[in-house]
């Protein structure tokens, strides 16, 4: 600890002491004693030391290079460019690796020599606050499990799961001596153009409430605690031109039914940082919106923590938005809307013209203490000014088992979609044939954010990890498997290929791993959500050499593929599985596990068509006037099993409610097979009628439940009436008596709201 700091929390402790003395009955809280602390302080800060605070540099700025991109391996601090952020600037945060992953030592080392600089030669003394995207795993800790990506984890509908999995990340994030994650995202999928569609929950708003709330006690509340960050705030996920940070324009009406619940959920479980959305909404950069970043975020939902930028999403606002003619009119805006701290990240101009604007009187220092306060909280919270670093015997660690909750997350998502006279499981004595663009790719199998940004190379991916078509050749035994590799841009001449060795080896069947390869943001773009054609024309020629075909999609969002389904005798949804994905598959596919993910989106059947299942009933009208036209590939929460359940009954403990009650819905569900079976009940309510048009329906409650062989279960649900409301006419959340059905599966029962 800096002798700044002893001699602050001396002077603490004889305040407290004095306090104390003063009123026995008065109880110091951490909060007491917290503020005291950091009022001590910021009282000896300078200006320059707290507009230093609010600035966040990449890792790259601090580095040998010619720039912050273009880094000399293997990433050495530069003494010269460390003194000038940290001790000269006093920068006080830093984010991101150089450009890809390192070793938990590697990372040590790096944060040590920061925080040195920090603790010892800048005159605050105060520690640095690194922040790292550990999205899925600890993404840029070379050796940590790369876990299913959140589309994934969504799919599992195993929020306890989940939260082991946040857990573990943050213990990799908090061994390698980084204690901020930019992690969890609750955009909602809802646009599955846009590029970070894998990157959410899916498109219900209660699931992904549920799997963000698990994320950040996980990330938060376990044995390794680090901060997380809800992003984007909000209303990024569904740009009107399905790319990324493109406008979105969303009526407040359905902002508040749609997708500030999660947000609103992961704040109350006590998130520590929220990251703004980089986009526009309704024509205002978010980064200006104080009606957003203030009046929503600090006064109605109470959020007390720390509000950081996306990156240079300031810097943006001139050469972007064209809502700022010069950069210091950008800060200015971005200030006043209520940002805490610029993730800048690669200028070292930022702190100048803060200051400036201070000095000059158009932000006051009041304005700047308020951010800098909630900046040196967190540093508090997260223990940085007694343990910079934190003290850890780094990755290896022997406890938990972390790559079964990995294993146990992919396996739990992977979602069968189709299995036509039971092609699956395939017997271990078959002969398959492996191929198609993912089959052979362990960045495949991960997704973005894995290794480096855009998950693209190779060289930082974890050894040991076997694709797809190595974990099927270790499961059937290389004699059982013909596998043919294919790049994305495959040509006919490949098909060819692979048709005639079909006629020679004659397999049992052909796996084709169809999909796309990693991406995120603006490289992930698409122009047409179809699958590619050279992906449909190999499944046409080899459903003609007649064997078994089974599609394996591995890809973060559902590519339109409705001409080429019925060629498949077998359909397997993978998401980005990670890591273990292709244990995980080969597992499945063997049947040694029985798939349980079901899909946590709508999957479209044609790619201009794409609407949630919450749709409105307008959306079922077809042109011949039927109400048919909602006629997805797959529905939202769709998946089979090798062990089929089925729902039997349905009772609802009354016909008509208070608002005040609560439904009690019993649910009978059974087994009748030999085989262990889970089921995710799903249970579905409809608003029969309602003053701002009610959804078709709403998932209000799910559960998991195992069945063992022959089994029939009786479980009870409850489901408060409370829940039952929506966002009326004046943008407020109301609940309206009135008739209501009931729906699990195909049973429901139709219950009557009174007042
Ligand atoms: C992304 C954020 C991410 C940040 C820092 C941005 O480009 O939008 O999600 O946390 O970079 O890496």
């Amino acid at each position: 600890m800096s002798n700044r700091f002893i001699c602050i929390n001396a002077c603490l402790a004889i305040t407290i002491l004095f306090l104390f003395s003063c009123n026995n009955s008065s109880t110091i809280t951490t909060k007491d004693s917290n503020k005291l602390f950091l009022d001590s302080l910021i009282s000896t800060l300078s200006l320059e030391d707290k507009v230093g605070e609010m600035t966040q540099l990449t890792l790259g700025m601090l580095c040998d290079g010619s720039g912050p991109y273009t880094l000399d391996e293997p990433h050495t601090l530069n003494e010269e460019k460390l003194k000038t952020a940290i001790v000269d600037l006093k920068i006080g945060s830093i984010l991101n690796s150089g450009g890809h992953s390192y070793s938990p030592s590697k990372w040590n080392a790096l944060i040590q020599s920061i925080q040195a600089a920090a603790i010892n030669e800048k005159t605050s003394g105060i520690p640095v606050l690194y922040g790292i995207d550990a999205i899925h795993g600890a993404t840029y800790t070379s050796g940590s499990d790369l876990c299913p990506q959140q589309i994934g984890l969504a799919a599992t509908w195993n929020t306890e799961l989940v939260r082991k999995i946040a857990e573990n990340s943050a213990r990799d994030v908090y061994e390698s001596g980084i204690p901020w994650n930019f992690s969890p995202v609750l955009d909602l999928g809802i646009d599955p153009r846009w590029p970070r569609f894998w990157e959410t929950f899916g498109e219900d708003p209660l699931l992904t409430s549920d799997m963000g709330e698990a994320m950040v006690l996980g990330y938060q509340e376990g044995p390794y605690p680090i901060a997380a960050t809800l992003k984007h705030f909000y209303g990024y996920g569904m740009p009107l031109s399905g790319k990324d940070r493109t406008p979105a324009w969303i009526p407040e009406r359905q902002l508040r039914e749609y997708f500030l619940p999660p947000f609103e959920r992961a704040i109350n479980a006590g998130a520590k940082t929220i990251m703004v959305n980089s986009g526009e909404l309704n024509g205002i950069p978010v980064h200006v919106n104080k009606k957003l970043l203030h009046d929503l975020l600090r006064v109605e939902l109470g959020f007390e923590g720390v509000l950081v930028t996306d990156w240079e999403d300031i810097k943006y606002l001139v050469s972007r938005h064209k809502v700022a003619e010069n950069y210091r009119d950008a800060v200015k805006l971005a200030i006043d809307a209520g940002i805490d701290m610029s993730m800048v990240p690669t200028d070292l101009e930022f702190p100048g013209i803060l200051l400036d604007l201070v000095k000059d009187g158009e932000i006051s220092e009041a304005r700047i203490d308020e951010s800098v306060r909630r900046i040196l909280n967190l540093k508090l919270e997260l223990g940085l000014f007694k343990n910079p670093i934190p003290k850890t015997s780094a990755l290896t660690s022997e406890e938990g088992d972390l790559n079964n909750y990995t294993l146990q997350a992919a396996q739990e998502s992977i979602t069968l979609l189709k299995n036509e006279s039971e092609a699956l499981p395939i017997d271990l004595d078959s002969k398959i044939l492996v191929t198609g663009p993912t089959a052979n790719s362990l960045l495949a199998l991960n997704g973005g954010w894995s290794g480096t940004w855009q998950g693209d190379n190779p060289k930082y991916s974890n050894s040991g990890r076997p694709n797809a078509a190595e974990a099927l050749i270790q499961k059937f035994g290389e004699d059982h498997v013909i596998n043919f590799p294919l790049e994305m841009d495959f040509d006919e001449s490949d098909i060819e290929k692979i048709v005639s060795e079909i006629k020679l080896q004659k397999p049992d069947y052909a796996i084709l791993f169809l999909g796309e390869m990693p991406y995120t943001e603006t490289p992930g773009n698409i122009e047409d959500l179809e699958l590619f054609q050279n992906q449909k024309d190999l499944a046409t020629a080899l459903k003609a050499t007649g064997i078994k075909i089974i599609y394996v999609f591995i890809e973060g969002r559902p590519r339109t593929f409705n001409d080429i389904e019925s060629m498949a005798d077998g359909i397997i949804m993978a998401y980005l599985p990670g890591d273990y994905g292709g244990v995980a598959l080969s597992k499945i596919i063997s049947g040694e596990v029985n798939p349980t993910g079901r899909l946590p989106f709508t999957w479209p059947k044609h790619a201009s068509s794409h609407i949630p299942y919450f749709r409105k009933h307008t959306e079922d009208i077809h042109t011949d006037f039927s109400l048919n036209a909602f006629n997805p590939q797959f529905n939202f929460g769709y998946g089979l099993s090798y062990c089929q359940t089925s729902i039997d009954s349905i009772t609802i403990d009354k016909s008509s409610y208070l608002i005040d009650d609560t439904i009690e819905l019993k649910v009978s569900v059974s087994n009748k097979n030999d085989c262990d079976a889970t089921e995710i009940i799903q249970v579905y309510i409809s608003d029969l009628v309602a003053s701002i048009t009610p959804s078709v329906e709403r998932l209000r409650q799910y559960k998991r439940v195992n069945i063992g062989p022959n089994q029939t279960l009786e479980i009870t649900m409850r489901i408060p009436l409370k829940n039952l409301g929506f966002i009326g006419i004046d943008n407020s959340y109301i609940i309206e008596s009135g008739s209501f059905k009931i729906r699990v599966n195909k049973l429901s029962k139709t219950f009557d709201l009174i007042k």
